[in-house]
């Protein structure tokens, strides 16, 4: 096989992918969904040479996938691709480091560490605060609750690592009412329960009333949120920490995509306080645009989060070199921090602003195109997320299944406080305010076609 040209086959495909994005309809159509079964063969005898692969993946696959990369798709809260940070992967995907280890990749694990630096000023965090490269927002609460659990049973004598929860004081878990379904999930996982929590009412924008908060004894892991999914609001987190302050609690914050409006100096105030919590949880593929798939888990305390995922070998006496595995729950695993190098490097403090604030720019012309056709936005758009309802559920529910069929954008509906709407997320760095001006038609053009 000649290595180099199969590469560049494999480079040529890829970029014509992201080229057919300004043409190509945003979902699949019915023939390549039904072009699937193609792949419906029997393990076969032989293998084949990489460009009869390539072949049959841009065929039949390429026309199967979601165009998410592009600059038109605007559902749940999915990011985009910056291309540097493609470009690089395809380099480094000829590495295949493992990175779990720093003698298996000291490149990725000194990058690490350089990205760990770069996000921490970055995001506004307390300077020493720890990142672990996990595989998304998921897994970064898993993590970071996981390291929470550990520290407040610690701190009432018992250690969870040793002894597991059997017998252990009772930790109480305060939850926000619209807290995201990662966090019952962690909490399923860690033992804590998903249902064994207290939750705290939110306001009309899915905030947690820092009013209505229980006071606080025992162990208590308090977890809050930065950016809704639906409508992008910011849970009070300054002022939550402000009340539990000396109780001994632990705070975590799900900032899965919030997090990057502190990267911006315009859209900073919304994360205000945020950096007093314990830990924070957010997506690298979401409003980052790096690669799949991604993810941050931040600790304040670089210790708590090593000697957690550390289980076993805990308060080893560490190298002064990062090892990677000790900042997540797994040790082989993809270079991630080398992607989110990348990415960070592609775009530098400035474009990272640039691209979060045009993304709220850009959701302001959403609901103001909307607005003024006569349609009602359910949420105050304070960042890249706009909720809107076209009339009854049945007429926004037939809506969004005419702009979905329609194909020149996508968006997905959901129910926010009892209402049928459709949501619009904005984080792909390749949405122009052209893209904008096309999916507003799309969507204007479905409304008035179901509705007159
Ligand atoms: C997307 C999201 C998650 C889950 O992130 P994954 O990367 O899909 O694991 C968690 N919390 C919030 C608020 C999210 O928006």
């Amino acid at each position: 096989m000649d290595l180099e040209k199969a590469l560049q086959d494999a480079a040529a495909r890829a970029a014509r992918y992201q080229e057919s994005m300004a043409t190509r309809q945003v979902p699949p159509s019915s023939e390549a969904l039904a072009g699937l079964s193609y792949f419906e063969q029997s393990m076969p005898e032989h293998g084949i040479e990489p460009e009869a692969i390539l072949d049959e993946l841009e065929r039949y696959g390429a026309p199967a996938t979601m165009a998410t990369t592009g600059g038109r798709f605007f559902g749940f809260m999915v990011g985009g691709l910056h291309p540097s940070a493609l470009v690089a992967k395809v380099m480094v995907a000829g590495w295949d480091q493992n990175s779990g280890l720093n003698i298996l990749s000291p490149v990725n694990a000194k990058l690490e560490d350089v990205a760990n630096l770069w996000l921490v000023e970055a995001l506004g965090l307390p300077e020493g605060t720890a990142v672990g490269f996990v595989s998304g927002a998921t897994s970064a609460n898993i993590t970071a609750l996981a390291t929470a659990r550990h520290v407040v049973l610690e701190r009432a004598g018992w250690n969870v690592a040793e002894q597991g929860l059997f017998g252990a004081p009772e930790v109480t878990v305060i939850v926000g009412a619209e807290s995201h379904l990662s966090i019952s999930k962690a909490l399923m996982m860690l033992g804590m329960g998903s249902k064994r929590v207290v939750t705290v009412p939110v306001d009309n924008q899915g905030r947690m009333r820092a009013d209505l908060l229980p006071s606080i004894s025992g162990p208590t892991i308090v977890c809050t949120q930065a950016g809704n999914l639906n409508t992008g609001a910011f849970d009070p987190v300054g002022e939550i920490c402000e009340k539990v302050a000396g109780t001994g609690a632990w705070v975590h914050v799900d900032a899965a995509f919030g997090m990057w409006a502190a990267a911006s100096p315009a859209l900073r105030h919304l994360t205000v306080g945020m950096e007093r919590a314990d830990s924070w949880a957010t997506d690298g593929h979401k409003w980052l645009n790096t690669p799949y798939d991604n993810g941050m888990v931040f600790v304040r305390d670089r210790s708590a989060l090593m000697n957690t995922m550390a289980g076993d070998a805990a308060y080893l006496v560490q190298g002064k070199n990062r090892e990677p595995w000790l900042f997540t729950p797994t040790m082989s695993e993809r270079a991630r921090g080398l992607e989110v190098w990348a990415t960070l490097r592609a775009l530098g403090r400035t474009g990272l602003a640039e691209m979060v604030e045009r993304h709220c720019r850009q959701a302001q012309r959403f609901a103001q195109g909307l607005r003024d056709a006569g349609y009602e936005i359910l949420n105050d758009v304070v960042i890249n997320q706009v909720l809107v309802s076209f009339g009854t559920p049945e007429q926004t529910r037939a809506v969004i299944a005419r702009i979905q069929q329609d194909g020149r954008c996508w968006c997905a509906g959901t129910v926010w406080q009892e209402r049928t709407t459709m949501r619009i997320s904005i984080a792909s760095w390749a949405t122009t305010d052209e893209d904008v001006e096309i999916s507003l038609q799309a969507m204007l053009d479905a409304a008035r076609a179901v509705i007159g």
